[in-house]
């Protein structure tokens, strides 16, 4: 994948596990930017591409991301520059250590494209659990054993918290709906050029997931047809579901190929579905 300079925008040779969704959803993002004048903000955790990219990039820690790109973003607007600032890291970023001066941009408005790759748990430090990790689901921190049953809680809903923001634009994005994905990397791209933009993209990781990595993109389609993880966007709290799952299949055919939750009782997979259900019926009236 070349820039318009001819220059290779991914270096081969990627360090990452075999099957790895991040890796597509990087390749997918930098495909649509390859004509965009843009400055990639990295930090730590699996994507670590800082290293491993020829794009113009800077190197963050996991606090100050937000703040950092804001004041790049001004400071070139300020002198006429039309370059988009995308901010790039996983969940434990943004939905947990970063979460409040992520808000804080939001809430700012920032000419920012923020873009969270959502493995569901801390990877790359060896399997912690995060705010995205789903109830019941198995980590190094949530073990499984004498007393403990996995994650207790629900996951943080944290794309629907920056909508609430009355932001530019806000998307889920599946690896395995590809047209939809790529038209929102565009939409935000463009309305971050007018303010903070978001996308949250699922992005299975075999190692973490305990999964087959040939099976990535059928986890990614599965998570969205049992409605796990819906495809949806909003312009300034205006909502609207991008793909339509007429007939919902149950969470297990998103679960059943993924170790992680392979302990799980009856009672965990019905109360999983049950948060599941209200997520969707939440959104349904956020979509209304
Ligand atoms: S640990 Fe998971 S997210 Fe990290 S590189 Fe491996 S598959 Fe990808």
């Amino acid at each position: 994948m070349d820039n318009k300079n001819n220059v290779p925008m991914i270096s081969p040779g990627l360090p990452m596990c075999a099957g790895c969704g991040l890796e597509l959803v990087v390749r997918v993002i930098f495909d649509v930017l390859k004509d965009t004048d843009f400055i990639e903000f990295g930090g730590p955790g699996c994507a670590l591409l800082t290293t491993k990219v020829s794009v113009p990039c800077y190197g963050t820690l996991f606090t100050n991301m937000a703040p950092s790109a804001s004041g790049v973003s001004r400071e070139l607007r300020r002198q006429g520059k039309d370059t988009v600032c995308l901010c790039f890291g996983g969940d434990g970023m943004f939905s947990d250590i970063a979460f409040g001066n992520l808000s804080a941009a939001a809430e700012r408005g920032e000419h920012l494209m923020v873009v969270c790759y959502d493995n569901e748990a801390y990877m790359n430090t060896g399997i912690q659990r995060s705010s995205r990790t789903p109830e019941g689901a198995w980590t190094n921190t949530t073990p499984v054993g004498p007393g403990s049953t996995g994650k207790k809680k629900q996951q943080k809903p944290f794309a629907l918290l920056l909508a609430e923001h009355n932001v530019a634009y806000v998307a889920t994005c599946s690896p395995a709906y590809m047209d939809d994905f790529r038209k929102k990397v565009e939409k935000a791209r463009d309305m971050s050029r007018e303010g903070f933009t978001f996308l949250h993209v699922l992005a299975p990781c075999p190692t973490g997931w305990k999964s087959k990595p040939e099976i990535m993109i059928q986890q990614c389609r599965d998570a969205v047809k049992t409605n796990y993880f819906p495809l949806w966007e909003s312009s300034y709290g205006q909502y609207r579901i991008t793909v339509n799952v007429k007939q919902p299949q149950p969470v297990t055919e998103f679960t059943r190929t993924q170790k992680r939750f392979a302990h799980m009782t009856e009672e965990q997979t019905a109360l999983l579905q049950e948060t599941i259900d209200a997520n969707y019926e939440h959104l349904g009236k956020l979509c209304e």
